[in-house]
């Protein structure tokens, strides 16, 4: 099997929940979880969330729950159902940080709220009683804990991944490392959520543990600690400041571009809206990557971390790549350097193919005659026929299905795709100057699909001659033009 010379994931997270809105994220997916439960949950979540001391050598500063000491452990524990994972993860919380969560006026406030049982109607009475009532009570509480997590997180869509984001950052990045060891550079990127979720009485904006600077402050900190990393800073429209902040960091030469991610409520291009504050900020934006010839990773699917994930107002829309064609087909912008993560999402790329036909995406036909297209159309499109559009292949997840279909659709395309460029001219740039390997660990952890994302790769780049011809492209090389780069 043809190895890569080089490898640079184009696409990873080593942000811990600190990072993210914890409360927003939870009243968006699940909102019919009163205010002050969700209030609770994120306080609960934040309380076992570590963080690394970047400026000496000790791992870390909250060393609580016990369960991650063991990695497998940890790992195993994430693939066992939610009602197991509440169970052992309670049972494992230290007595000291129990003692932390059970005197939150939130926390007290959401677990006297569930309902109680025969069996907590038991314990109570034997507290009334019983000399060692001490015991009890905490078992009760600790039941109590593990029933208000069951009615929150059971249909919490993110769960998993925000467990793992319990980890602090050096523990999370020495994970990256050991399971990616023959990756040479990780570029990893920042999501800034301050004021795209919905406000309620708790919250002004959805802040973070860490505010915005502090966040970039310490991914600084951890490229300064780990060369192989590389940042992306980001960018949000709705914060005043947005775009000085990126001004402010990217010189220093860990960060090497910008996030922007419209599934927080935004267009690339708005152009019925172009004279609203929010979108002059991303114009703003566009003018001064061009300037500088910094290169922009947007998320680039319908489907993932939404602001609004629901209905007829789902945020993942505005990731639609025609609102990059709007964009890119003004002459001032076309050169701007774009990469379009997750090449559009899973639809399309893995969809049944006709080599014979003239379309390597299928469409749809709607009830009145309108024919929609997945987004990897578009995607491919975009990136043939402008200098500086990219994209990148981070959570397929149909690499891993288990209809062996799905990937030979896959392989089919590609191989398609790139043979049809060694004989024809008319397209103006190579997809296979374009396309990038990526990851997007560790949100992978949330379908547990975070292993061997590399080597499905390297094998799906062995199948035949026209693929093989361009794996180094694949793995770093399109990667090192895009971030303007030589490993
Ligand atoms: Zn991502």
């Amino acid at each position: 099997m043809q190895q890569p010379k080089k490898i640079i994931d184009m696409h990873t997270h080593i942000f811990t929940l600190k990072y993210l809105p914890v409360y927003g994220a939870i009243k968006s997916y699940v909102p019919k979880v009163p205010d002050n439960t969700a209030k609770a949950i994120e306080k609960i979540f934040l309380y076992i969330t570590r963080s690394s001391f970047l400026n000496n050598t000790k791992q870390e500063e909250y060393p609580f729950f016990e369960v991650e000491k063991n990695e497998l452990e940890f790992d195993f524990l994430l693939e066992q159902d939610d009602n197991t994972i509440i169970s052992t993860f309670v049972d494992s919380l230290h007595d000291d940080l129990l003692n932390v969560i059970f005197s939150d006026k939130y926390i007290q406030k959401a677990i006297l709220e569930v309902e109680d049982d025969e069996v907590d109607k038991q314990y109570m009475n034997q507290i009334q009683y019983d000399e060692k009532s001490e015991v009890i009570k905490w078992y009760l509480l600790k039941r109590k804990l593990k029933k208000l997590l069951n009615i929150v997180l059971k249909g919490f869509y993110f769960f998993k991944w925000f467990l793992f984001m319990t980890k602090s950052e050096k523990s999370i990045y020495t994970k990256l490392v050991k399971r990616y060891s023959n990756t040479t550079k990780f570029v990893f990127h920042m999501l800034d959520g301050y004021e795209a979720f919905n406000d309620t009485i708790y919250t002004k904006g959805n802040p973070t543990y860490y505010k915005i600077e502090e966040q970039i402050q310490r991914m600084k900190k951890m490229v300064e600690l780990n060369p192989n990393l590389i940042g992306f800073l980001p960018f949000n429209p709705f914060r005043d400041n947005s775009l000085k902040l990126i001004d402010k960091y990217i010189g220093f030469e860990g960060f090497k571009g910008v996030k922007f991610y419209p599934s927080f409520g935004y267009k690339p291009y708005d152009r019925e809206n172009i004279s609203l504050k929010v979108n002059k900020s991303i114009i703003e934006l566009y003018d001064f990557c061009l300037n500088k010839n910094i290169p922009i990773l947007t998320h680039c699917t319908p489907d993932g971390f939404q602001s609004q994930p629901y209905g007829e107002n789902n945020s993942g829309k505005n990731c639609n790549p025609k609102y990059w064609e709007e964009l890119l087909s003004i002459p001032k912008y076309n050169r701007l350097k774009i990469c379009l993560g997750h090449a559009g999402g899973v639809d399309g790329w893995f969809d049944e193919f006709d080599e014979t036909s003239d379309e390597v995406f299928i469409g749809t036909t709607l009830s009145n005659g309108e024919v929609v297209y997945p987004y990897a159309k578009k995607v491919y499109e975009l990136c043939v026929n402008y200098p500086n559009v990219y994209c990148e292949v981070g959570f397929l997840s149909h690499i891993y299905h288990e209809n062996p279909n799905k990937i030979k659709n896959y392989i089919k395309r590609l191989t398609y795709i790139f043979k049809q460029e060694e004989n024809e001219d008319i397209k103006d740039y190579k997809f296979s100057d374009k396309i990038m390997f990526g990851t997007d660990w560790h949100i992978l952890y949330n379908h547990g699909i975070q292993d061997n994302y590399d080597k499905k790769y390297i094998e799906i780049f062995n199948k035949n001659e026209y693929l093989k011809k361009h794996i180094d492209k694949f793995f770093y090389k399109n990667a090192e033009k895009f971030l303007d780069i030589k490993l």
